[in-house]
């Protein structure tokens, strides 16, 4: 069973079309199931109309996806649920280090770029109040997984990103939180997604040991980026996706992939195009890096 995960903050671009259709592709080529859910937890970046807007552009590439759409926004009591859990076996402590004071105990950046937690509120009295963050004890050791496409991972997240945030000061869930406890639920096996999230996956795979969940495979596709070697996303102005016809978009997405479409299916219907691409997907026909470019016009 696959996922597409979108968050509703802008529209559909040729980078998220590529996660949407290689997870696509990887679930129904191995005859599985494939799921839609919104993650829209963090509702300060949230666009009125954006979830709206992302299914009606899978269905115009013809990505169906099976069963309901899951809305992260109105599943809060599951991540509660699971932090209750945590804390209970003393792993949770609340925070309430400004990001100023967070910056000056640091000592260094985590590969995402974030700033690693020294530890400050570590082992500070419990007080239950509310406003503050709640982080997640981690300890050292390596955790690894072997994803499908980049290899082998590992990391230290006690040394390297520190203590966790579960749920924020604002009372907005963590992404890191709210995307295991979906997974585990909705019984997702196999997660297919950019690799701008392939450095916070192990601490995905360390919540998912914490709370006894199964762990999925990963396979982390590359980020598109545009001529100035940039990820491709709101911030960097990319282009709807939606602005293309959508056989056109599904043919430079298959390339991007490594699965471009033979000559005869030039202009072809979208579903003769997922056919032919159902029937061609071969994993080891990725390219097997972390970004590339995004071909241009998109
Ligand atoms: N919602 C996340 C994003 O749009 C993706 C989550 C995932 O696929 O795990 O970046």
């Amino acid at each position: 069973m696959g996922r597409f995960a979108p968050s509703p903050t802008g529209l559909l671009h040729f980078g998220s079309l590529v996660a949407a259709l290689g997870s696509w592709l990887d679930a129904r080529a191995a005859g599985g199931r494939w799921l839609v859910r919104i993650e829209d937890v963090d509702t300060p970046r949230i666009v009125p109309g954006a979830d709206q807007a992302i299914l009606s552009d899978l269905e115009s590439f013809g990505l169906h996806w099976d069963g309901e759409v899951l809305w992260q926004s109105q599943r809060t009591g599951r991540y509660r649920a699971a932090l209750e859990a945590l804390r209970a076996e003393g792993l949770i402590y609340p925070c309430h280090c400004s990001r100023k004071q967070i910056t000056a105990a640091s000592q260094r950046r985590a590969r995402d770029g974030g700033l690693r937690y020294a530890g400050t509120c570590r082992n500070a009295p419990y007080v239950a109040e509310g406003g503050c963050a709640q982080r997640v004890r981690t300890h050292a050791g390596l955790i690894c997984f072997d994803d499908a496409l980049q290899g082998r991972q590992c990391e230290d997240i006690e040394r390297e990103v520190g203590d966790f945030v579960l749920l924020r000061a604002d009372g907005v869930w963590a992404y890191q939180l709210a995307v295991v406890v979906d997974d585990a639920e909705q019984g997702v096996t196999d997660i297919v997604r950019g690799a701008d999230l392939l450095d916070s996956t192990p601490r995905q795979i360390f919540l998912q040991r914490l709370l006894g969940y199964p762990e999925p495979r990963y396979l982390h596709l590359p980020v598109a980026c545009n001529a100035a070697g940039e990820k491709l996303s709101k911030q960097t102005l990319a282009r709807a996706v939606a602005a293309l016809a959508p056989s056109d978009a599904l043919g430079l997405a298959l390339e991007f992939l490594g699965h471009a479409p033979p000559a005869a299916l030039r202009g072809a219907p979208v579903p003769e195009l997922l056919d032919w691409a159902r029937g061609a997907w071969r994993r080891d026909r990725l390219p097997a890096a972390r970004a590339a470019s995004a071909p241009p016009g998109v």
